[in-house]
């Protein structure tokens, strides 16, 4: 527009991609339009939103630059393109409806009730005081409403509630805050609540179903709430016999039960909040966050047992919040299953498969798309890092330098989320969940096929995982199409080499529970020196034999014998002071020396998340596990106690790759118990030592770029320790932050891997 009387008028069609849709963004160029006196429309695509826009050629300029520097809170621009239109000469601005492309417009993830929404809520003059379900283009659902795209009313599952006058009018009039806002419904029209018992009966309606549902949980009842992205089972916080039921009913022992606050205030009162965890807990995305408990709370001993942190939440919708104001306590809200089942979102579905589990339901009409669970947030070296994205996170898309073609990555076995390449980007799933049971399965297939009609990919190629029994990998392989296997670890390395937009080589740090290798034995210690495209092993942890394999997740005491089978060989039989023979019956023991000695079930592992396990029963802290993970937690949760600098011996063996023998660490550690040193002291060691480890591999290695990757670095002393001890040493260090350590963080690794792949070699 240089060079030319700034008076001229002129048109641009204007297209922008990005987070544009359900944000207030086509109300906002309206008015923006309107004040600068500009003519032209707006509407929804499916890529994003398309502008045109006429008036002089001055204003035009001002009118990009205000778009981009004054856009919606929620509003990111991943691309803004114009160019030069012959112009209509159109008196006036309008907002037209969407028409349908290609899809692949970002949609946004559901988001937690803005502050007017919760002020109108709790106002008896307005309209819409105490309604549950009141929302606007600042908050409310849509991921877990939306069918299809783009995001219009029509295309969620609001479209059976018609609008109205009132409504209506805020809906089209793009003055109000709720101008086409999808979900927005308010008493008169909108979904209310319904409270059942366990048989599906209706009891009663509206603010009485509220207010009954309140009172059952004071009396200690349970309560299935179909809440944003699925069902939550609640019951009082501070009631030990209510929590022992939801245990025994649920089957779950110890894991540690999610709690939801009243307010940030009552929270404050139960668990150190940082600064930082704060913005947390009140942003948009509400998600879980792991906090450290105070010494006193109220609750129940039964939420988190043994674990010095809490899993905390605020109430994010309209129901939570009126209903935890009635309460005024915390409740526990933990996703409504049996145990690692997919979290129920139907009503009809919750009375079948909840009906052994809740007293109540508390349910609506307003259906739920997909399933999308709490998210799961913990802060380390003071920024976040999520360890599970669903709700408010999901979908994720990530920005890729090129057009690929349609490629779906079906992610590993536990904890899996898919990841498709849609166009110029990625898309990430919500987590799905372990695919276990026929039901996790059935809910995996679901997730996938909705994911692909959503984005309406057709998938030219699939990659998975290398390992050949995974659920998820046999129904990659039923497909016929071209199936590319990545090998686990790599994987978890170029997770984190995508997140950091990382290119070029790195020496990678994957350290988890178990995966594939490459020759066909169980990984799980690895050093991968990688590119996106390749890796070659670098180093590995001395492999020793797991009695009875997958059996040891749930058994550290049978780790411990692993590692101890392979430091004294069957002079560990012959020890008749060994403190770890009292962890097993004399039958399990015998058992066990039998198949070690045969090596019958016995697995070779290099697994880093069992060296934890081994380490977690030598030291007496737990040899038995109630879900995977639970001993090298409370490892971790004994080191933090103590505070110290001392290392264990080990050695580095080998060549290529290298191995890093752990045999002088396992002895010194049980020369070290008959001592005077605390369980804490020894702990924390340990954990020293792992850290020296990567230190020296590195420097052996010689590349000075470190990416820490896998489920062992969801431990934050661990993480913390190996960033300040390599970086001290003029590493860089990289670690996860938005894209989990854990194997929810598989599917996106292995689409970076197969997207690289397809990109002529330089
Ligand atoms: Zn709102
Ligand atoms: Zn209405
Ligand atoms: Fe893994």
């Amino acid at each position: 527009m240089k060079n030319r009387p700034s008076n001229t008028i002129e048109r641009l069609g204007v297209d922008i991609r990005g987070i544009v849709q359900g944000v207030g963004f086509r109300p906002f160029v309206f008015r923006l339009a309107q004040e600068m006196g500009l003519s032209g429309w707006v509407r929804n695509s499916s890529e994003g939103v398309r502008i045109e826009v006429e008036g002089e050629a001055e204003r035009l300029g001002k009118f990009l630059l205000r778009l981009q520097k004054e856009k919606p809170l929620h509003a990111d621009f991943r691309s803004l393109e114009h160019r030069p239109l012959k112009t209509k000469g159109e008196h006036r601005f309008e907002i037209r409806l969407s028409i349908a492309g290609r899809k692949t417009a970002p949609v946004l993830p559901d988001l937690a009730t803005c502050p007017e929404c919760l002020q109108e809520i709790f106002d008896p003059q307005n309209r819409r005081h105490r309604y549950p379900f009141t929302n606007c283009t600042q908050c409310g659902p849509r991921f877990s409403i939306v069918e299809a795209l783009p995001y219009d009313r029509a295309n969620t599952t609001m479209k059976k509630f018609s609008m109205c006058a009132s409504c209506r009018s805020e809906y089209e009039n793009p003055q109000d805050r709720r101008f086409h806002a999808q979900p927005n419904a308010c008493p008169d029209c909108g979904p209310y609540l319904e409270l059942w018992d366990a048989e599906g009966k209706k009891l009663v309606s509206h603010n009485a179903a509220l207010t009954q549902s309140a009172e059952a949980l004071r009396c200690g009842k349970i309560l299935a709430v179909k809440g944003i992205g699925g069902f939550h089972l609640m019951v009082d916080a501070g009631n030990d016999a209510a929590v022992t039921q939801l245990r025994k009913r649920k089957l779950r022992k110890e894991k540690p039960f999610a709690l939801m606050f009243p307010s940030l205030h009552s929270l404050q009162g139960c668990a150190e909040v940082s600064e930082l965890e704060a913005a947390l807990l009140t942003s948009s995305e509400a998600p879980i966050v792991l906090l450290r408990k105070k010494e006193f709370s109220r609750f129940s001993s039964g939420i988190a047992p043994g674990n010095p942190y809490l899993g905390a939440m605020l109430p994010y919708a309209p129901l939570h919040h009126l209903l935890l104001a009635e309460l005024d306590f915390p409740v526990v809200a933990t996703s409504g299953n049996l145990s690692e089942e997919p979290i129920c979102i139907d009503e009809k579905e919750a009375l079948i498969r909840l009906k052994d589990l809740a007293d109540l339901f508390l349910t609506h009409q307003r259906p739920i798309a997909r399933h999308v669970d709490d998210s799961i947030v913990r802060v380390v070296e003071g920024r976040e890092m999520i360890l599970r994205r669903a709700r408010g996170y999901a979908p994720f898309s990530f920005p890729l330098e090129n057009e690929a073609e349609a490629i779906l990555a079906v992610g590993g076995h536990m904890k899996n989320t898919v990841a498709l390449s849609v166009g110029e980007e990625v898309v990430l799933s919500q987590h799905i969940g372990d695919l276990e049971t026929p039901q996790a399965f059935a809910g995996f297939q679901e997730t996938m096929a909705r994911f692909q009609d959503f984005y309406d990919a057709k998938p030219k190629r699939f990659v998975c995982d290398l390992h050949p029994d995974y659920a998820s990998t046999r129904y990659a392989a039923e497909h016929g199409l071209p199936l590319l296997r990545v090998q686990h670890h790599h994987a978890h390395v170029v997770s984190c080499m995508a997140e950091h937009d990382l290119h070029g080589q790195v020496l990678g740090v994957a350290w988890d529970g178990t995966g594939f290798g490459s020759d066909g034995t169980i990984w799980g210690g690895e050093f991968l020196l990688s590119t996106r495209r390749a890796f070659e092993r670098a180093a590995h942890f001395l492999t020793f034999l797991l009695p009875g394999g997958e059996k040891a997740v749930r058994e550290p005491r049978r780790a411990a014998l692993g590692l101890l089978y392979e430091t004294w060989g069957e002079g560990v039989f012959a020890k008749q002071d060994l403190a770890l023979r009292e962890a097993f019956h004399l039958e399990e023991w015998n058992l066990l020396r039998e198949m070690l000695l045969k090596n019958l079930h016995c697995p070779r592992v290099s697994s880093a998340g069992r060296l934890f396990d081994g380490v977690a029963s030598l030291l007496g802290i737990r040899h038995k596990a109630d879900f995977e993970g639970q001993a090298a937690m409370k490892l971790e949760f004994a080191a933090e106690r103590a505070n110290h600098r001392e290392t264990y011996p080990f050695t580095i063996l080998g060549d290529a790759p290298l191995i890093v023998d752990w045999r002088p660490m396992i002895s010194a550690i049980l020369q070290d118990r008959q001592g005077e040193k605390s369980v804490d002291h020894l702990a924390r060691k340990f954990h020293n030592t792992l850290v020296e480890m990567i230190l020296q591999i590195a420097e052996r290695v010689g590349e000075k770029k470190v990416v820490l990757s896998g489920g062992c670095f969801q431990n934050k002393l661990l993480t913390e320790l190996s960033i300040r001890r390599l970086q001290e040493k003029g590493f860089q260090l990289y670690r996860h932050r938005r894209i989990p350590p854990n194997d929810g963080g598989i599917s996106f690794g292995q689409i970076a891997i197969a997207v690289e792949k397809q990109k002529p070699c330089v």
